[in-house]
């Protein structure tokens, strides 16, 4: 029975190597193979390398960017890959490191041609000015890389990841132009919505669970007054949490931004305590399901932080 199903297999295996030995070349074939860290990463790749590129992110967007879970299934993709592309400042430092090297794919090791730190392009916030010590938490030395929620970095990556595909696949750098010029343009009308929308809130102060939107928070002028953490990483405590809700009260904050991932216990408290709304905004495209691509990200949040500004005046 065994040794029937072998010689079956091994009649399919010639047949199917025939059949790739004859067939035209598919156009799948030349596909750059691009894994990213993070969807946000995978979304603006998509946009520029549209149908000469596969791309697939190993976090999903609803998963905290700082923690993800190892799993084997990542190695593989690891391995197949010809581009990888992290966002870098430490970001994914707690799991992306152990998992390129443990992929033996050297493509992709860093410093490699196929490994691009797409921070390189962005404009960055926070980058602390002193030495940096355990005591102020679980802070990213290099600066913030929750960069990608200004649109404007959102642009400054599109134009980075095309310059990278296109030295990767010369043959196509026409192909690769096309789509960033027809992205940046969508961009720019979206801006345009974007800004047109947020413009009657500048000025407005909110408090975030994690310092995760200082980009986002300066594209559309707005005030983050401080944070549900005490230090980045470090989770809520209630001696911290009573002076945020002081603060709160005495800086008039009505909106506390927190992502998904986090526990919605002390916002919530501190909801009640201050009158202020808590809003749930996703940082990354996939957080929800109709967030399919890097437009609906700011049209998702956007859409319910004015709506929160508006119940608030
Ligand atoms: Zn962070």
């Amino acid at each position: 029975m065994k040794n029937r199903f072998e010689g079956l297999l091994s009649i399919a295996c010639a047949l199917l190597l025939a059949g790739l030995l004859l067939a035209p070349a598919p156009a799948y074939a030349k596909k750059l193979n691009v894994i990213t860290s993070t969807t946000d990463m995978a979304a603006l790749a998509q946009e520029v390398g549209g149908d000469k590129i596969s791309v697939e992110s190993i976090a999903k967007g609803y998963q905290d960017p700082h923690f993800v879970e190892a799993k084997p299934s990542f190695l593989l993709k690891l391995r197949n890959a010809d581009l990888l592309i992290s966002v870098g400042l430490q970001l994914e430092i707690g799991w992306l490191p152990p998992l390129i090297t443990q992929s033996g794919n050297p493509r992709i090791q860093p410093g490699a041609g196929g490994y691009l730190d797409a921070s390189q392009f962005a404009q960055i916030l926070d980058i602390p000015t002193g030495p940096v010590s355990r005591a102020m938490g679980d802070v990213h030395p290099l600066g913030n890389p929750h960069y990608w929620l200004d649109p404007d970095n959102g642009r400054r990556l599109a134009r980075g990841i095309a310059g990278k595909l296109a030295e990767m696949d010369p043959a196509d750098q026409a192909y690769f132009q096309q789509r960033l010029q027809d992205f940046e343009k969508r961009l720019a009308d979206a801006e345009k919505r974007w800004e047109s929308g947020m413009a009657p809130f500048r000025g407005r102060k909110i408090v975030t669970y994690h310092n995760s939107w200082p980009n986002f928070a300066r594209h559309f002028g707005l005030n983050v007054a401080g944070f549900v953490e005490p230090r980045p990483g470090i989770p809520p405590s209630p001696g911290h949490t009573v002076e945020l809700i002081s603060m709160m009260k005495r800086e008039n904050v009505k909106v506390l931004i927190m992502e998904p991932y986090f526990d919605s216990k002390t916002p919530n408290s501190i909801g009640a305590a201050t009158g202020a709304k808590v809003l749930i905004l996703t940082p990354s495209v996939g957080g929800e399901k109709e967030i399919t691509d890097y437009f609906k990200l700011f049209d998702y949040d956007i859409g319910l932080l004015t709506q929160a500004f508006r119940a608030t005046q």
